[in-house]
């Protein structure tokens, strides 16, 4: 609209305003507050379109702009003949009520649970519990590609949860979550953390049961720079692993008392496994196979990578490389 006749626009608009009850007027809010979203979620959307890397169906880089779809800007690739926008082969793609995206991620910066994000943006909770994990596959996939001097490396475990599967594997559990036997067994989520001291954090879910050489290689090899120090309780995966690899490892005998050895110990990364935990507890039990969810969730509040509800949209659409989609 050009600028006169929105001014004449607004002109009315007050003094039609003027006419209407508190709730009324309310409701106008609500509605102009609705679209402003709408229109910053796409804006949001836009922004990423403009820098991804290429057609998400042939990876060709040859584009041109092809009009406009539900309100985004279509490309069209010169290699494929395809249309794509910015949300294609992205999780977010085919899901609606744009909108409430935003003011559904501050729910997820704030911790809430489906519930109580479904209530405040209203939507229906299974719509929450959907749009939660697809959100989040993107935030998990965001992470630093290495850590670096000194590294505290640890495992914490979990019961195994099959929350919310109609077909369980093993017979059901009572008395809400305990093991059948005690000590770490293969009902337990192995979950290894790296943290070095610039706070840089990965994780990964190992499998069931103590953590092997091979698992903790298969993780931390990759993602340990040169100069690593990898600190670890000493337990022999650790040891063996380091050893193959010929990386500098510094093992704390904790079952001898020591904690602390100079500047190696455990604590930065065993904080994390304890706040992690403390977080979890909100969501009443998570089940296994969202595990890898929750700690990209928790990764990115713990070390402030996604901070705001644009930032949480964009991690979500991030593209992987081409290279790693083979
Ligand atoms: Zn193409």
């Amino acid at each position: 609209m050009k600028t006169p006749s929105f001014n004449q626009f607004v002109e009315r608009l007050r003094r039609q305003l003027a006419c209407l009850s508190r709730k009324q007027v309310a409701t106008v809010r609500d509605l102009a507050a609705a679209f402003a979203a709408h229109s910053l979620c796409l804006d949001t959307i836009e922004q990423h379109g403009r820098h991804h890397p290429g057609c998400p169906h042939c990876h060709g880089t040859c584009i041109y702009r092809h009009g406009y779809a539900s309100g985004l800007q279509r490309y069209r690739c010169r290699d494929c003949r395809r249309t794509y926008n910015a949300l294609t082969g992205t999780p977010l793609a085919h899901l609606r009520l744009r909108g409430k995206w935003l003011p559904y991620l501050e729910c997820m910066l704030d911790s809430k649970t489906v519930r109580k994000a479904a209530e405040t943006v209203a939507i229906h909770r299974n719509t929450s519990f959907r749009w939660r994990h697809r959100f989040l596959a993107g935030a998990q996939r965001k992470r630093p590609a290495q850590v670096r001097g000194i590294v505290e490396a640890d495992e914490t475990y979990l019961l195994e949860s099959q929350k919310g599967s109609r077909n369980l594997t093993r017979p059901a559990r009572h008395l809400g979550g305990v093991a059948d036997t005690r000590g770490i067994t293969k009902q337990h989520d192995c979950i290894l953390v790296a943290r070095d001291r610039a706070g840089n954090t990965l994780d990964w879910v190992t499998g069931r049961g103590p953590v092997s050489a091979y698992q903790a290689g298969h993780c931390l090899r990759p993602v340990l720079a040169r100069d690593a120090v990898l600190v670890t309780d000493g337990a022999m995966a650790y040891q063996r692993f380091a050893q193959e690899a010929g990386i500098a490892h510094k093992p704390l005998n904790q079952r001898a008392g020591v904690r602390v050895d100079g500047p190696y110990h455990l604590q930065n990364v065993n904080g994390y496994h304890s706040r992690f935990k403390g977080w979890l507890a909100r969501f009443r039990g998570v089940a296994s196979r969202y595990l890898p969810n929750y700690l990209g969730w928790r990764r990115a509040l713990d070390t402030h990578s996604i901070e705001t509800p644009e930032q949480f949209l964009l991690a979500a659409i991030m593209r992987q490389p081409a290279a790693s989609l083979h």
